[in-house]
């Protein structure tokens, strides 16, 4: 059966774990599960096909699509990362994937195809702490300006684009305050603003949804234009490897493949090879598992009286939880809110606040057996950390404020645990401030 029926006969879930059953990118139909290859180099056979495999790389046409790929060297394509990106962009409901070797090299990657020197970024101005140390750091550098402004309000957004602005970067749900963006109407303005430029200065959308995982939100079909991801996180699931991704338009893969190839930043197929056979097939049953935990916690710690608020998208409670419905949808359609959440506790003043929470955590990081200190999230253990002091240290601590983020807050990421054995320890916990 070709694999294009495939497609159309079974669901995501159960596509997820086959991939497609044969792909022009593996010559290794008689295994049931894609061998990790290792290999730095190819034999070229002959001249004629080595040079046929140079114009052939990052010149992608209706032909070269659909044969065999003439491999050169791994830093230009390697079988898992490619059979990887397949199932990749299928997840995203994307046209095409190009893997990167983290999640930081995916950002920058698409960055630096979409936006050059005199050029224009606007981001939401609460986001992963590198990600906002590569726009205030090394961007000025290149003389690209980054305007970081709260993506929340869709008017002062439109407001602040520019003839220059090339591009609209955001995450949703943000890292770490789980607050959501308007994923669909960003892209209905955006929209309208491109309808008035050339093509070569339209401002593009891109989403990091390293939090939401395809599982539970797909930025494409809502109107974005590039989906990133940190396969670190929830995608790999295991955290056992580091790996990043680019989903996008079939028209940006030669660029893509170009920039991985001249700036490096490739996915070792070592990497790429667990992803695709433990991350992918498992991705939805850990997450719904992950997400049925989640709520379980979050109502607890909702009624906590050490606890100020809890953020997580799906409760009723939460400001924003009428987009969280909008927005965060599985691939039956069903409410998916996610598997992180972030919550405060009661104190009498910002430095009470960031006392008792660093006394929580450390306490944590003693006793609890069901939780660890530990950065990263996504896993199938449950991690708990202090942005403040921790992924966002990078964003100055006045700067945090402003931003939403509590001085004391903390972020928990749950795993694939029973849910009363997490709450016991955050109990336990608890019962020390
Ligand atoms: C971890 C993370 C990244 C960076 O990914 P790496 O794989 O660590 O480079 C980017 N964005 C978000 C939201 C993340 O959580």
């Amino acid at each position: 059966m070709s694999d294009e029926k495939n497609k159309d006969r079974y669901t995501k879930e159960t596509h997820l774990i086959y991939g497609q059953a044969h792909s022009k990118k593996w010559d290794y139909d008689h295994h049931v599960v894609p061998p990790i290859t290792s290999s730095a180099t190819y034999r070229l056979d002959s001249a004629q096909r080595g040079a046929q495999g140079f114009v052939e790389f990052a010149h992608t046409t209706e032909e070269t699509k659909n044969k065999e790929p003439i491999l050169i060297y791994d830093r230009l394509g390697e079988p898992n990362k490619d059979i990887l990106e397949e199932n990749l962009a299928y997840a995203e409901s994307g046209e095409c994937a190009v893997t990167f070797a983290c999640g930081m090299a995916a950002i920058s990657g698409v960055l630096g195809v979409l936006a050059r020197s005199g050029e224009d970024i606007i981001a939401h101005r609460t986001m992963y702490g590198c990600t906002y140390s590569l726009f205030t750091n090394w961007y000025p550098r290149y003389n690209i300006s980054v305007q970081l402004l709260n993506l929340h309000d869709l008017d002062m957004l439109r407001s602040a684009i520019k003839p220059e602005t090339r591009v609209i970067y955001f995450e949703s749900p943000v890292n770490p305050t789980l607050t959501l963006i308007d994923i669909g109407g960003i892209a209905e303005m955006t929209k309208q603003i491109n309808e008035t430029r050339p093509e070569e200065e339209h401002i593009r959308i891109v989403v990091d949804n390293t939090f939401a995982t395809p599982y539970c939100q797909r930025p494409l079909e809502l109107g974005a234009d590039f989906v990133v991801h940190s396969l670190t996180k929830g995608i790999g699931g295991f955290g056992t490897d580091m790996g990043g991704v680019v989903i996008g338009p079939e028209k940006y893969r030669d660029m893509l493949l170009l920039y991985r190839k001249d700036f490096g930043g490739v996915l070792s197929p070592k990497a790429a090879w667990p992803v695709l056979v433990y991350g992918l097939p498992t991705l939805s049953l850990r997450v719904q598992r992950q997400i049925q935990t989640t709520m379980e916690i979050a109502e607890h710690l909702e009624q906590h009286p050490k606890v100020k608020a809890v953020s997580y998208p799906g409760l009723p409670s939460f400001p924003q939880y009428d987009l969280a419905q909008k927005q965060m949808r599985n691939y039956e359609g069903a409410f998916a809110p996610g598997t992180l959440m972030y919550f405060t506790l009661k104190s009498d003043s910002p430095q009470d606040s960031r006392d008792r929470g660093e006394k929580v955590i450390n306490y944590v990081a003693d006793n609890a057996y069901a939780i660890t200190l530990a950065v990263s999230l996504g896993h199938t253990r449950t991690l708990i950390e202090h942005p403040g002091s921790m992924t966002h240290s990078a964003i100055p601590a006045e700067e945090q404020v402003q931003r939403g983020m509590d001085p004391g807050g903390i972020r928990l990421s749950i795993g694939i645990e029973r849910p009363e054995d997490i709450i016991q320890d955050l109990d336990e916990a608890l019962s020390q401030i």
